[in-house]
C-alpha cells in the first residue's frame, strides 16, 4: 500500500533562515547510484504480497538526512535540529521504525556526547517535528504499529543506544518513557555507570547500579538493548533480566574479528533468553572474509551464520543506516563513535555499502535477498517484524 505523505518537509512549521539555519542536505532518494537485488515475476508478485500482508520493521535505524556537505556536520548537529528524511520514508515498505536518535553525534552542548540535557532536547525536537506532520506517527504500543499499516503511515518508535545520560538516577527511565522512548541500549562503546563498552580492554560486567536500571526498565517496560555493551556486560544483563533482551544491530566476530560483533556465547545467551538479534549494515562492520568489501552478500553471510546457532526465531535486521555519507561521518566521528581503528587496514575501504545504503534501500533489498534465496514465507515474516514483535509483547505493556 503507498504511503500517505503530503510533501512535509521538516520544521516546515517555522520560517527558514529567520527561525533557524537551514542546511544544504543530501539527496534522501538518490544520494548514490541504486542497487535493486532482481526478481523474477513470480518473486515479485511474492515480494508484493508479503510486504502488502505482514509488518515490516526495521530494528534499528537512524533515518534522518546529513548535510551534503560533511563539513557542515559539526554545525548541524549543533544545532540541535536533525531533519528526518520524509521523502525517502514516503517510497519504502516499511511499516514500523526504530530511530536511535542523534546517539554518538548528539553533541549540541558537549563534545563528547551523551549528556542529559542533549539528549532531551533531540528527543523534543524530533517529536515536536514528528507531531507536525502525518506520514509517521509515534509507535508506543504493539496496535500501533497496526494502525501505522493499516493507513499507509510508519509507527515511529523512539529509542536511545546508551543509557549513559541517566547518570546514576534511576527515574530518568521513566522520564524517558514518559518521553516516548521505548527502547534503550545499556552502555555504548565506552562504559559507563551501568556496565562497559564494547571498546574497553577489561570488562567489569553490569555494575550494582546497571541491576537497578535493568530492573527498572523491565518494570517500566522499556526495552533493553545491548549491541554496544562488552561481551560480559551483555552477558550479565542477559541473565539478569527477567524479559528477552535485544542486540539490535550487530555481527558475528566468529565471521570478522573486531570487538564490535560479538561472539557465539553471546548469541546463544541471547536466544536462550527468548531475545532477538537485528543484523548490522554500518559500513565496515558486517564483512567477511569471502567479501573483505562490505556489501549485501556480506551481511547475509552474518545473518545466515547467526541463523544457524540460534534458530530463525531469534533473528531480525538492525540495518543501522541514515540518509547521507555514513563512511564521512564515521571518519568525522570515529572518537566519539569508537570506530575499531584497528580494521581500518583489514578491511577494503568502500565509499557506501552497495544496496544497504539507506533505510529504504536496505529493507527492500533484504527481502528480496531472502526471497531470491529461497527463503519461505513463514521465514520472512519472521524475520521481518513477527519476531519483534513477539519480545515487544514480552518488554512491553501492551
Ligand atoms: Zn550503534
Amino acid at each position: 500500500m503507498a504511503k500517505k505523505y503530503d510533501g512535509y518537509q521538516s520544521y516546515d512549521y517555522l520560517e527558514k533562515n529567520l527561525d533557524y539555519r537551514p542546511f544544504k542536505l543530501a539527496s534522501d532518494t538518490d544520494r548514490v547510484e541504486a542497487y535493486q537485488v532482481k526478481l523474477t515475476v513470480e518473486q515479485k508478485k511474492r515480494y508484493h504480497e508479503l510486504v502488502e500482508n505482514n509488518l515490516i520493521i526495521a530494528l534499528h535505524e537512524h533515518p534522518t538526512v546529513m548535510p551534503d556537505d560533511l563539513n557542515q556536520l559539526m554545525e548541524y548537529e549543533k544545532q540541535g535540529r536533525e531533519v528526518t528524511g520524509f521523502t525517502g520514508l514516503a517510497n519504502s515498505c516499511i511499516d514500523v521504525i526504530f530511530d536511535n536518535m542523534m546517539d554518538g553525534t548528539c553533541v549540541i552542548h558537549s563534545k563528547s556526547g551523551w549528556k542529559w540535557e542533549d539528549v532531551i532536547h533531540d528527543i523534543g525536537m524530533r517529536t515536536c517535528d514528528i507531531d507536525h506532520q502525518n506520514l509517521l506517527i509515534k509507535g508506543e504500543k504493539i496496535v500501533d504499529f497496526y494502525k501505522a499499516k493499516e493507513n499507509g503511515q510508519i509507527a515511529w518508535v523512539k529509542a536511545v543506544e546508551s543509557a549513559t545520560m541517566i547518570e546514576n538516577e534511576v527515574e530518568r527511565i521513566e522520564i524517558l518513557y514518559g518521553l516516548g522512548v521505548r527502547m534503550m541500549g545499556i552502555t555504548y562503546s565506552e562504559s559507563n555507570n551501568l556496565g562497559s563498552g564494547l571498546k574497553e580492554k577489561v570488562d567489569g560486567g553490569l555494575t550494582i547500579f546497571g541491576g537497578q536500571a535493568v530492573e527498572r526498565m523491565n518494570k517500566v517496560g522499556m526495552a533493553i538493548d545491548v549491541s554496544h555493551a562488552g561481551d560480559q556486560t551483555a552477558l550479565d544483563v542477559i541473565n539478569y533480566s527477567k524479559k528477552p533482551v535485544f542486540i539490535t544491530h550487530i555481527g558475528a566476530r566468529s565471521l570478522w574479528n573486531i570487538k564490535r560483533l560479538k561472539p557465539d556465547n553471546v548469541f546463544k545467551a541471547c536466544a536462550a533468553n527468548g531475545g532477538v538479534i537485528g543484523i548490522e549494515a554500518a559500513p565496515h562492520t558486517t564483512i567477511t572474509k569471502d567479501n573483505p568489501a562490505h556489501n549485501l552478500d556480506s551481511f547475509m553471510e552474518h545473518f545466515e551464520y547467526i541463523k544457524e546457532l540460534v534458530g530463525i526465531d531469534h533473528l531480525a535486521f538492525g540495518a543501522d543506516t541514515l540518509f547521507g555519507d555514513h563512511v564521512g561521518l564515521h571518519d568525522l566521528f570515529s572518537a566519539n563513535m569508537s570506530i575499531d581503528q584497528q580494521t581500518a587496514t583489514m578491511h577494503k575501504r568502500i565509499p557506501y555499502v552497495k544496496g544497504l545504503e539507506n533505510p529504504v534501500e536496505a529493507t527492500d533489498n533484504i527481502i528480496r535477498w531472502l526471497i531470491k534465496n529461497n527463503y519461505s514465507n513463514q521465514e520472512i515474516i519472521k524475520v521481518m517484524g513477527k519476531n519483534i514483535v513477539r519480545v515487544l509483547k514480552e518488554c512491553w505493556h501492551d
